[in-house]
C-alpha cells in the first residue's frame, strides 16, 4: 500500500496538502484545476521535494528516508522527458541502465515497447524528428519499461495522455491498464479528465483549494 499521512508542502503563495491510501497494484487518479497541486504532488511522493510535515510509506518502507534514485518509482514528468541529442532507443535504454550497457533481451524488450506504443521501427530518430504526442509516447514507453525492467513497482504519469488524440489515448490506457494487473502495478496519474480515470478503473483524489 502506498499511504501519503497528512503530507504539506508550503510554497511561498501556496499550501498543498495530500492524503491519500492506495493498495497495491490499483491505480489513482490526481485531479483538480491548475495549480492545485498534482505535480508537487507526485514531486513529493518521488522526492524531488521534501514535505514540511506528514508522512509517507509503500508497503510499510518510510520513502521519505529514500533518496529519489533509491526510492521504488517510475516518473514520467509533465515536460522535459526526452534528451534532445539521443536516439530514441537511447532515451529509453538510459531509463533501464545509465550507462546503455543493454543484455540483449532488454534490448528487445525496448523493441517491444516501442512497438507498443506505435513506435515500430523509430528506435533510430531524435526527438525533434517526432510530433508532440510521439514524444509523450516515448517518454510513457521509458516510464513503463523502467517500472518492469528495474523493479519500480510504482509509475508515476503527469498528464501523460494530454498530447494524444482519443483514439491513441484509449490504446495507450489499454497497454498501461494491461501492464498494471499482469505486473502489480501501482499506478499515480495526474489527469483533468475523468474518462482517464474511469478508463483506468482509478479511484480519484481531488484538489479542493
Ligand atoms: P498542478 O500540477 O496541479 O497544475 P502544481 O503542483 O504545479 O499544480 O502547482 C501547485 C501550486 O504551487 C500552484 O499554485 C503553483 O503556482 C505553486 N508552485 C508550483 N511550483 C512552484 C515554485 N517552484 N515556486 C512557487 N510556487 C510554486
Ligand atoms: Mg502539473
Amino acid at each position: 500500500m502506498l499511504k501519503l499521512d497528512r503530507i504539506e508542502y508550503d510554497y511561498p503563495q501556496a499550501s498543498i496538502q495530500a492524503n491519500f491510501e492506495l493498495e497495491e497494484g490499483n491505480a489513482l487518479a490526481l485531479m483538480g484545476p491548475s495549480g492545485c497541486g498534482k505535480t508537487t504532488t507526485l514531486d513529493l511522493i518521488a522526492g524531488f521535494l521534501a514535505p514540511h510535515r506528514g508522512e509517507m510509506c509503500f508497503n510499510g518502507q518510510n520513502l521519505l528516508a529514500l533518496k529519489p534514485d533509491a526510492r521504488p518509482l517510475s516518473y514520467l514528468f509533465q515536460q522535459h522527458n526526452l534528451f534532445p541529442h539521443l536516439s530514441l532507443w537511447q532515451n529509453i535504454g538510459i531509463g533501464v541502465r545509465p550507462s546503455l550497457k543493454l543484455s540483449r533481451e532488454e534490448k528487445q524488450q525496448i523493441d517491444q515497447c516501442l512497438a507498443s506504443v506505435g513506435l515500430r521501427g523509430f528506435g533510430d530518430r531524435r526527438p525533434d524528428q517526432l510530433s508532440g504526442g510521439q514524444q509523450q509516447r516515448v517518454g510513457l514507453a521509458r516510464g513503463l519499461i523502467r517500472s518492469l525492467l528495474c523493479n519500480k513497482p510504482l509509475l508515476l504519469l503527469d498528464e501523460p495522455f494530454s498530447a494524444l488524440d482519443q483514439s491513441l489515448r484509449t490504446e495507450i490506457i489499454a497497454l498501461i491498464n494491461r501492464l498494471r494487473i499482469e505486473h502489480r502495478l501501482t499506478l499515480i496519474i495526474s489527469t483533468h479528465q475523468i474518462d482517464d480515470a474511469k478508463a483506468l478503473n482509478a479511484q480519484v483524489y481531488r484538489f479542493d483549494n
